[in-house]
């Protein structure tokens, strides 16, 4: 198997346990243990996943969202278009921007957190209610919808506010070129196909990146697409910065 063989494999499972899963990473469960003074399983989660992106960038967008995953299977199933909606991106920076500064405005306003990862576990298992499916299932028809209106990933590109938050760790780590997960290419050996740009989940310009020898897009949730899809080798993934 080869790695986007191994990605989709990881994506099909991410979105088959996300009923088992969510609650443990769940921005509603994070916000409503802030709002109760509790340091919950699901900020833990969020704030290891964005220090790892320091290393790995946006390798939890890349391969084990649920939310990622769902669009990813979709437009596997159907071929879903490339689409830019201009400046509509600028949403999930309002969306991060309310979300964050709710986030410390509650703890700000908690009076001192207390650690709880079973907050809203009970037992430690998931609370298997209708109201959790019917709002978790409610959520992925939504984001059905979403994808198809919006083209590929349009959740991620245009309204994940978890995502600006890994933005912005992405470009620290780019601009302070920190050994991490990131895209090199050799734009010599390029014969501007294009089968780059096709493959990209993000619709990011990727050969006019090549091109301009700028492989460091935030956008970017280094899958691999890319660099699988093209057959001259230009495109490929590494740890440590060109000198
Ligand atoms: S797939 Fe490779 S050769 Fe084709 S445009 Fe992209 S980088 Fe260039
Ligand atoms: S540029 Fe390449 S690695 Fe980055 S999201 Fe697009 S296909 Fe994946």
């Amino acid at each position: 198997m080869n790695r986007q063989q191994y990605r989709a494999a990881i994506l099909v499972l991410s979105f088959l346990l996300m009923s088992v899963t969510f609650v443990y990473i769940s921005p509603l469960v994070m916000m409503t243990g802030l709002l109760n003074g509790v340091i919950a399983a699901a900020l833990i989660f969020w704030i290891a996943a964005f220090i790892l992106t320091f290393i790995l960038g946006r390798v939890f967008c890349g391969y084990l969202c649920p939310m990622g995953a769902e669009q990813e299977l979709i437009d596997r199933a159907i071929k879903i278009d490339h689409r830019v909606v201009p400046h509509l991106r600028y949403l999930k920076y309002l969306l991060a921007v309310l979300w964050v500064g709710g986030a410390i405005f509650l703890a700000a306003g908690s009076g001192g957190l207390v650690l709880n990862p079973l907050f809203s576990l009970g037992n430690g298992l998931p609370p298997w209610q209708a109201g959790a499916y019917i709002f978790l299932y409610g959520m992925s028809l939504g984001v059905f919808v979403l994808v198809l209106i919006l083209g590929r990933r349009g959740m991620c590109r245009y309204l994940c506010p978890m995502s600006v938050v890994f933005i912005t760790i992405t470009k620290i780590k780019d601009r302070l070129k920190i050994p991490s997960l990131h895209l090199e290419a050799q734009p010599d050996t390029c014969i501007r196909c294009k089968k780059c740009t096709a493959s990209c989940p993000m619709s990011l310009p990727v050969q006019e990146m090549v091109g301009a020898q700028t492989m460091q897009n935030p956008e970017c949730i280094v899958c691999g697409s890319c660099a699988e899809a093209c057959q001259k080798q230009v495109i490929r993934l590494a740890w440590l910065w060109k000198t």
